[in-house]
């Protein structure tokens, strides 16, 4: 099926700082596509390219196969819901939600009930006649989405729309958001930085990074199969081994450590055995005080940090690299550690993951 929408060798330039580039993305009709990456990676850029609030530099946006270039934010049906929301403030909640459906000349009592009946279904519809100060965070939330959705555009662009809300009602628009998203067969396309939430919520995440993408699949593609050493590490709580393969007397690929051979999981492209490879080991794979692994490394316990119900605990190995290892509490509560005491963390060959070393 056609993309809804593609995203060709897209460049965007402020002066001779590159903002964008070489970004290249089909996404699905009804596809929930999450974009993460640090601060000033180009997701907004990306995203306001995609609204038509910016032009590329260079290359093309698609949308139902057709260019979008020199078609104003109206004309392309791809509204977008800020952090900020950016409701008229001098318009009460029925007039916001009407907004869209004025500018396309739709007649005065079609619009107001196309406008109500959105607002019902975000359950806000007892604030229709309201000022938009008079609304909590969340019941303004609700009159953006419902703004942006009158006119049943399909692509619904949203940068970090949740970012500004407290945990729990975070939480609770991110059910509101997927069941919608679901229910309309709408494409979304998501800018976060929470982990959590993209990895909930999407079925394909890109990762940004100076204005490229490092990488784009289904979160738990990207969690398992870091494609970059920066994917590693932006998703945090990855330890990473970097060194020569060579080959053991067992036929299988090894990595030579300060801490001694580490086995590379069988599945490593023995292409990248030419030269340096980083080892990844996410920290929730590493067992501590187990049964020994493949992979077994004396350790001392030197910190802990409580992150909800999972702990993250700081190691020292013995040939003085730190080391990741993170548990439910639960399981730490049953090893009674103590700071400074000795412990085996170990995990399985096959739980690595091989990449080629940069630089
Ligand atoms: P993100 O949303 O990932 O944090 P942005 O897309 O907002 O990043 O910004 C990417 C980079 O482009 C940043 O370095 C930012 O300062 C720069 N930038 C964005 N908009 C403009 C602009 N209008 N003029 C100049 N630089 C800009
Ligand atoms: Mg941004």
């Amino acid at each position: 099926m056609e993309p809804v929408l593609k995203i060709v060798d897209v460049e965007k330039s402020f002066g001779d700082f590159r903002a964008v580039t070489g970004v290249n993305l089909e996404i699905g009709r009804g596809e929930f596509l999450a974009i993460m990456g640090s601060s000033g990676s180009g997701k907004s850029t990306l995203l306001r390219m995609i609204a038509g609030l910016e032009a590329p530099t260079k290359g093309d946006i698609l949308l139902n196969g057709r260019s979008t270039r020199g078609l104003a934010p109206h004309e392309r049906d791809t509204p977008m819901v800020w952090q900020s929301l950016a409701l008229f403030p001098f318009l009460n909640v029925v007039e916001n939600v009407e907004f869209g459906l004025k500018m396309r000349g739709v007649p005065a009592a079609e619009r107001r009930r196309r406008a109500l009946s959105w607002l019902e279904r975000l359950e806000i519809g007892r604030f229709a006649d309201r000022a938009i100060d008079e609304l909590s965070g969340g019941q303004r939330q609700r009159v953006a989405l419902a703004r942006a959705l009158v006119t049943e555009p399909p692509v619904l662009l949203l940068d970090e729309p949740l970012s500004a809300l407290d945990a729990h009602l975070s939480v609770r628009m991110q059910a509101v958001l997927t069941n919608l998203q679901r229910e309309l067969g709408i494409t979304f396309i998501y800018v976060t930085h929470s982990h959590s939430e993209a990895f909930a919520m999407a079925d394909r995440v890109v990762i940004m990074s100076e204005g490229r993408v490092e990488q784009i699949g289904a979160p738990k593609e990207i969690y398992l199969r870091p494609s970059t050493r920066f994917v590693a590490e932006f998703l945090g709580s990855n330890n990473i081994f970097t060194g020569r393969p060579e080959k053991g007397a067992d036929g299988g690929g090894y990595l030579r450590t300060g801490d001694g051979l580490l086995k590379l999981p069988a599945d490593a492209d023995p292409a990248l055995f030419d030269g340096e490879v980083d080892l990844i080991v996410s920290a929730d794979r590493i067992v501590l005080g187990g049964p020994s692994q493949a992979n077994s490394l004396p350790c001392r316990l030197i910190g802990e940090e409580f992150v909800g119900a999972s702990v993250n605990l700081y190691l020292e190995t013995e040939g003085g690299r730190d080391l990741v290892v993170q548990m439910p509490q639960r399981q730490l509560d049953g090893l009674s550690l103590q700071r400074g005491a000795a412990i085996g963390a170990s995990w399985s060959d096959a739980d690595g993951h091989v990449i080629r070393a940069t630089s």
